[in-house]
């Protein structure tokens, strides 16, 4: 396995093109309309993975992980032909591979689940409904597992539980993804830093999460595959050592990831680079581009892919419910054992009860507070640490290459990344206390600017940021651990009061894996009997089944977009490509149903001036997504709030209006909703903010 594989990594000479692994394009409808049931791509074995603990260093950061792996410059070539030799005995000596096939011992489950899913018909049960069962779970017939929190790790625990045939419920106090799992770097990766420590520890331990996180990645994408891609990732290179070194240690990337490899990694010399990303600066004060080696890890929509994982777990049976809070939890009668939960629905401001066998508290950064609703003097396990991101406008950036540089001078991270048309640039870490709502501060904005600006050879300008948002890490402590001040490497997954088990820490990319750790943890508890075992691995997300990448065609061929002028006629528009591509890659195979409603309902018109986004989509959320509020469209359905925080605000309006239609709400609500969003969209800006008009400044 591992000496074909070498020979392959040490000749690549891929191009930059960005490949889905994808079947060849259909191109009939029809194809499209019948999402394929064949046996999903062989995937690799799904490994159980231990929480392990480490001391607690400021290292965790997002800006160390990369900063870290590259820190070798002290080591030098010895230690990376030892790595490769370390990676390349893992890769042989791993557990050996299980497809897909051998994985899925409940086939005829995954066929019923899968169908449940790909139905064209099939509509998620209505809010209302879903309520009304979580309250008919009464101490006589209890839920399986309770979920307490709507973000990626809750989600996946809600999806993987359902399909192994439990009854589940899910409660969200906010909206799905509303706390971090909306507010990442959007990238699916393998952590390259746990990879430097594999080497230069020459840790085991370290290799297999580099190896789980590997297969993870690969996993997400080939999931939502409309979602997510492989993005290519430039680190520039300003001596020939950086080169050899960067070369070495991102082909060892490449080699851990085994067949889980979106793409190999390759040298550019500094001409060719520049060609692929214009804006880089070739010369700087005391130094000179020698090259650039470009690496791929994955790139995601992060919070459609959450409400997907949400819907997808309700179309397989869950009980999800956004916007309802866990205020207290429920004790078994004279002993300590959580038998269920007392919930507020915070639209309405009812409150009842929903009983369960077990409930699973995925509170992200918030999890402590569920744990002392069972024990208020439960020891904290969550070290919250704060990262913020910029948009700026897509000239920065070109379109499906980042930028990657793992230790500027003065020893930050930073990176710009193409996405959704505009450039994402970050990130800062640093403490911070825990809240629904972080703030970036303007010298956090300061700070990322000032860090860009080396790399390129154009003006950054502050005037130039169309949104900033904070999000809060949730680094985990092992309760149990003797010293408190330890930091998981991975996530940790515990059981602190009977009946309540906690799983918080690791990543976005690894959710689906944390994921199947929780819901194995709340079997044993609760003695749960499930009729199959995680079936995750070959579950794709609601519009990910038969979606490939051009499917966008049959949506700008077969559509067009019925407009209501300013005069009130209703006028035809083409359904141009930018659009059929937006519909496509955030709904998927449910793209049509959009565009019908575009087409059928006359909501063709663009929301936003130079934004793909259509009037169409909030139907279809409200519908189809649980789009509750103006904020859970503007923000977590499209992503105007941030992308473009004045976009989004010149949108609101028309989103509230619309909103008010599908939900019949009153002047008061609408004029309340008007309010929040306006506060919130404050959370995304400073008042520096430029106007920015279709690729235009004013
Ligand atoms: C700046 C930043 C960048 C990141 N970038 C990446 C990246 O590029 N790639 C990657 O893999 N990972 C990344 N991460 C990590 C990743 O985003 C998180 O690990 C992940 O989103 C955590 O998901 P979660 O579901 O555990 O938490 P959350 O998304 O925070 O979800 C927890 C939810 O629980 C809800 N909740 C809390 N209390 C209650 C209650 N009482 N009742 C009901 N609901 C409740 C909250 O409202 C919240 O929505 C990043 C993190 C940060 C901060």
């Amino acid at each position: 396995m591992f000496t074909p594989f070498f020979h392959k990594a040490l000749s690549s000479t891929v191009p930059l093109s960005i490949s889905y692994h994808r079947p060849p394009p259909h191109h009939s409808r029809h194809q499209h309309r019948r999402p394929t049931l064949a046996p999903y791509k062989s995937q690799g074995k799904s490994n159980s993975k231990k929480s392990e603990t480490s001391s607690c260093t400021p290292s965790r950061s997002p800006k160390e992980i990369m900063a870290n792996l590259f820190r070798a410059r002290r080591v030098g070539l010895t230690a990376a032909t030892l790595a490769v030799a370390a990676g390349g005995s893992y890769v042989a000596l791993r557990d050996p591979y299980v497809s897909s096939n051998d994985r899925n011992a409940g086939g005829t489950a995954l066929e019923t689940f899968r169908r449940k899913i790909t139905d064209p018909a099939a509509v998620v049960p209505s809010r209302a409904l879903q309520k009304s069962s979580l309250i008919a779970a009464d101490s006589s017939s209890p839920l399986d597992i309770l979920v307490v929190g709507g973000g990626a790790t809750g989600c996946g625990v809600a999806l993987d539980a359902v399909t192994r045939g439990l009854r589940v419920g899910l409660v969200e106090r906010d909206d799905f993804s509303a706390g971090t799992s909306s507010r990442s770097t959007k990238l699916i990766h393998g952590g390259v830093r746990y990879l430097e420590k594999a080497v230069f520890s020459l840790d085991y331990g370290q290799l297999k999460l580099v190896f789980h996180a590997l297969e993870e990645r690969k996993q997400v994408i080939d999931n939502a595959p409309h979602l997510c891609h492989a993005l290519p990732c430039m680190t520039p290179c300003f001596s020939w050592f950086d080169a050899v070194y960067y070369w070495v240690g991102l082909k060892m990337y490449d080699l851990v990831a085994g067949r889980h490899l979106l793409h190999l990694s390759r040298y550019y010399s500094a001409q060719e680079s520049t060609e692929l990303f214009p804006t880089l600066a070739r010369k700087g004060k005391d130094r000179s581009l020698k090259g650039t080696v470009v690496y791929y890890d994955g790139q995601m929509n992060d919070s459609r892919v959450n409400v997907g994982l949400a819907c997808t777990a309700a179309l397989a049976g869950a009980s999800v419910l956004n916007h309802a809070e866990v205020i207290s939890l429920i004790k078994e009668d004279g002993g300590e054992r959580i038998i269920g939960a007392r919930i507020r629905d915070n639209l309405s401001g009812a409150e009842f009860d929903s009983y369960a066998k077990v409930v699973v508290n995925a509170g992200g950064p918030f999890c402590d507070s569920v744990r002392k609703l069972a024990n208020k003097d439960a020891k904290p396990m969550i070290c919250p640490s704060s990262g913020v991101h910029i948009v700026l406008p897509d000239y920065y950036s070109p379109e499906g290459m980042g930028l990657i540089v793992p230790k500027t001078k003065d020893g930050r991270v930073v990176f710009m990344l193409p996405w959704l048309g505009r450039t994402v640039a970050g990130t800062t870490d640093s403490n911070t206390s825990i809240t629904m709502l972080p703030e970036p501060h303007e010298d956090e904005i300061e700070f990322i600017l000032d860090a860009i600006c080396d790399y390129l050879n154009v003006k950054v300008r502050r005037t130039d940021v169309l949104s900033a948002w904070s999000g809060i890490r949730p680094l985990a402590t092992d309760p149990k651990a003797k010293n408190t001040e330890s930091i998981v490497r991975d996530h940790v997954v515990c059981e602190d009061v009977p009946g309540l088990v906690t799983i918080t820490g690791g990543k976005w990319t690894t959710y689906r894996g944390m994921a199947e750790d929780a819901v194995d943890a709340a079997i044993k508890s609760g003695k749960l009997n499930p009729t199959n075992k995680c079936l995750t691995p070959n579950i794709c997300l609601v519009g990910g089944d038969g979606w490939d990448p051009a499917y966008f065609t049959v949506l700008a061929q077969e559509y067009v977009r019925m407009k209501v002028s300013h005069t009130g006629k209703i006028v035809p528009g083409v359904m141009d490509t930018a659009a059929a591509k937006h519909l496509s890659h955030s709904y998927g195979t449910m793209a049509e149903k959009v565009a019908a409603i575009a087409q059928n309902e006359n909501l063709g018109k663009r929301l936003a001036h130079g934004y793909p986004f259509l009037e169409a989509e909030v139907a279809y959320c409200a519908r189809n997504e649980y789009c509750e509020s103006a904020i859970d469209f503007i923000a977590r359905r499209s992503r105007l709030a941030f992308l473009d925080t004045d976009a989004a605000g010149r949108a609101l309006p028309r989103v509230i209006q619309l909103l008010a239609a599908e939900h019949q709400w009153d002047k008061a609500r609408q004029k309340q909703e008007l309010q929040s969003a306006t506060k919130f969209l404050e959370s995304f800006k400073s008042s520096k903010n430029a106007q920015f008009h279709d690729g235009k400044h004013t």
